[in-house]
């Protein structure tokens, strides 16, 4: 049987890169899956896409701003409308960040926390009063392998997967006795778009970092998603579970 047959997702982000990668993964393991995007028009588009891809599908996309506790309360009441429960959600959503402290403007600062760590708590404090009266969930949040080293500028991006950790951590220490597991995924560099437009050679140097030799593809990513969200991790919460070929920085 499929590892998620019944089971309701929720993935913010779920319009391209990664959290696309996810809805197909819970879609073709039998979940019925909401898909958060920025934009009405990007989430229809992905939505169309999958469609096209299997008519069946049983995929919606919303657009609510997942940086608005209002808006995100919203769209969650929305899928529960629709689907009748969640038991998964995969908080992905996320942007990043390259800039030397000295040019860092405070307010791009702020937006970072606002999507990458407001958003992770909104949503996840949402979905938890569904998932409690349903009798439990999983909560798996896209975290990074900076979450781990920091990184060199765009002290933004590492801040906010760290603090993604903190909430990873502590919430599975909270909703446990819910049965609501929480874990995240750490990514190494994946090939998304946004390494798909980096020079080969470039991505050739980074691949010859990695003791695999090679850069992870989103379906990989995925995967580490399906098992999170499945059963067979019944006993798993609290884990920062790596997915970067052992990259050492
Ligand atoms: P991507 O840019 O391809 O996709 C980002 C997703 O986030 C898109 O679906 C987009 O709609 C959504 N998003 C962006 N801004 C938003 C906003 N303001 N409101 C709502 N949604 C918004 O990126 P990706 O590489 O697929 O990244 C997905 C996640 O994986 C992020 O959390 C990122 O930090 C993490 N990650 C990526 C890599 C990598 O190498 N690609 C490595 C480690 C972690």
């Amino acid at each position: 049987m499929a590892l998620l047959q019944g089971k309701v997702a929720v993935v913010t982000g779920g319009t391209r890169g990664i959290g696309l990668a996810i809805v197909k993964a819970f879609l073709k393991e039998g979940a019925s899956v909401a898909l958060f995007g920025s934009r009405p028009e990007t989430a229809e588009k992905a939505v169309a896409a999958l469609k096209a891809e299997n008519a069946d599908y049983p995929v919606i996309g919303l657009s609510p701003d997942v940086t608005d506790y209002a808006s995100v309360e919203k769209a969650m009441a929305e899928v529960k409308e629709k689907f009748g429960r969640i038991d998964i959600l995969a908080n992905n959503a996320g942007i990043s960040a390259r800039e030397p402290i000295y040019e860092y403007d405070p307010a791009a600062f702020q937006k970072i926390i606002d999507l990458n760590v407001n958003a992770v708590f909104y949503c996840t404090k949402a979905v938890a009063p569904i998932m409690k009266a349903q009798g439990g969930g999983s909560v798996i949040n896209t975290s990074s392998m900076v979450s781990l080293y920091g990184q060199p500028s765009g002290c933004g991006y590492p801040a906010s997967k760290f603090a993604v950790n903190g909430l990873t951590k502590s919430l599975a220490r909270e909703l446990g006795k819910d049965n609501i597991r929480v874990n995240a995924v750490l990514p190494g560099v994946t090939r998304t778009d946004m390494v798909a437009a980096l020079p080969e050679a470039m991505v050739a140097r980074i691949a010859a970092t990695i003791p695999l030799g090679r850069v992870g593809e989103p379906e990989e990513v995925a995967n580490a998603f399906v098992f999170l969200a499945s059963d067979m991790a019944s006993y798993v919460t609290g884990a920062l579970l790596s997915v970067d070929g052992a990259t050492e920085v």
